[in-house]
């Protein structure tokens, strides 16, 4: 099995996990339902000459995406924060003032909405996944049911193209990459913000409850580097934001003649590879032997956080409803009454803990902790809080 982005061959596992759920992202309407959602394994590759980590048992026919897809952060004040700095960053770096914006995968436009009112200007999002319930965007926002095309690109004249937590999903990066250069070819240079997970973090923090099966990819700074100028762009900025969760890219089309390759970044090698993928070990051994713990002393613990992480951490220790967790706490009022994929918690709202005697709570984003143990002392409760 060779990376799928530089082609090397230099390739080591990381970890594999079997019958996962397909989608950490859609919640059922039922726990029987929910029970019986299609599962998959998770086989994490890394490769130690450009950093990146993939998903060898992919199969991208599992995954279709369908109205009902909630990946939404915007319920959290942490999240809102960042993403007014975010929007504040680009409008101003960029000159954005009354500009036309493409978001593409826009989900419910949230993120479009903030720039479009920030500029002045109009926003267009795609997204072929968009719900049609999801209500009127906003004013001066267009909302496609549809993939971004060459047509729309000459039609809109973007200045600015966002493309945010996309790529991941993507069993061919480059070529999807190359699509939008060549929708923008006649447009002028407009900017391309790309954002996705950040890979490199993820080995770091040995954050094993971030591998999920609808992402294919997992970048570092370098394969991220690598796909961008290969489809025809040039790198202007790359970072780490969002607590370092994130790798953001800002690139303009390559003008074919001037294009030079970024300079080589450092990566993980076999022995940082092999360190990593013990702490995914121990990490999950330390988290069954706490499950089995709370099982024996008979109290009750719940997770705060039922998005991807979540719902990762109840099916990597296999912890199944209703007993030693019941249901899933989550701000996402879309989410309420719905249940976990393959686990079958039950995601209540914060207000529910206040009738609930839960003796532990485990935060699934470490950069959400502050903001729970806020709520949690204004609703008068306190259980033990943990950090997944
Ligand atoms: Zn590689």
């Amino acid at each position: 099995m060779s990376c799928p982005v530089c082609g090397s061959d230099a390739v080591d596992a990381l970890f594999r996990a079997a019958d996962v759920p397909v989608f950490c992202n859609v919640q059922w309407e039922s726990r029987e339902r929910a029970f019986a959602a299609t599962r998959a394994s998770l086989e994490i590759d890394v490769c130690h000459r450009c950093g990146h980590a993939h998903n060898a048992a992919f199969r991208e026919e599992l995954v279709a995406y369908a109205p009902g897809y909630d990946n939404s952060q915007h319920f959290s004040t942490t999240f809102q924060a960042y993403a007014r700095s975010l929007v504040d960053r680009l409008v101003v770096t960029h000159g954005l003032k009354g500009a036309s914006i493409v978001d593409i995968g826009c989900g419910r436009g949230d993120l479009l909405t903030m720039l479009a009112q920030r500029s002045g200007g109009r926003g267009f999002g795609f997204d072929p996944s968009a719900s049609s319930t999801a209500g009127q965007p906003a004013p001066g926002v267009t909302i496609f049911r549809k993939l971004f095309s060459r047509e729309d690109a000459q039609e809109i004249r973007p200045a600015l193209v966002c493309c945010r937590h996309v790529l991941e999903h993507v069993v061919d990066p480059i070529g999807f990459l190359a699509g939008i250069r060549e929708s923008l070819e006649a447009t002028g240079a407009p900017v391309l913000y790309i954002e996705v997970p950040n890979g490199e973090q993820l080995l770091r923090d040995g954050a094993i409850w971030d591998y999920i099966y609808e992402h294919y990819s997992y970048f570092s700074a370098s394969s991220l580097a690598i796909v961008l100028e290969a489809a025809g762009f040039e790198v202007v900025a790359l970072r780490e934001d969002f607590g370092g969760q994130f790798l953001c890219a800002e690139v303009r089309p390559a003008h074919r003649s001037g294009k030079r390759p970024s300079a080589a970044r450092r990566v993980p090698d076999s022995s940082e590879i092999a360190a990593a993928a013990e702490r995914f070990r121990a990490k999950v051994a330390r988290w069954r032997d706490w499950a089995s713990e709370i099982g024996i002393a008979g109290r009750t613990a719940t997770i705060w956080g039922a998005g991807s992480k979540g719902v990762m951490f109840l099916n990597l220790l296999g912890l199944d409803a209703p007993k030693p967790i019941d249901f899933a706490v989550d701000q996402s009022r879309n989410k309420h009454h719905r249940f976990l994929a393959v686990r079958g918690q039950e995601i209540v709202p914060p207000e529910h803990l206040a009738g609930s005697n839960v003796d532990e709570i485990v935060v699934m984003n470490p950069l959400y902790r502050g903001e729970i143990e806020e709520r949690l002392r204004g609703m008068g409760l306190d259980p033990r809080v943990l950090t997944a």
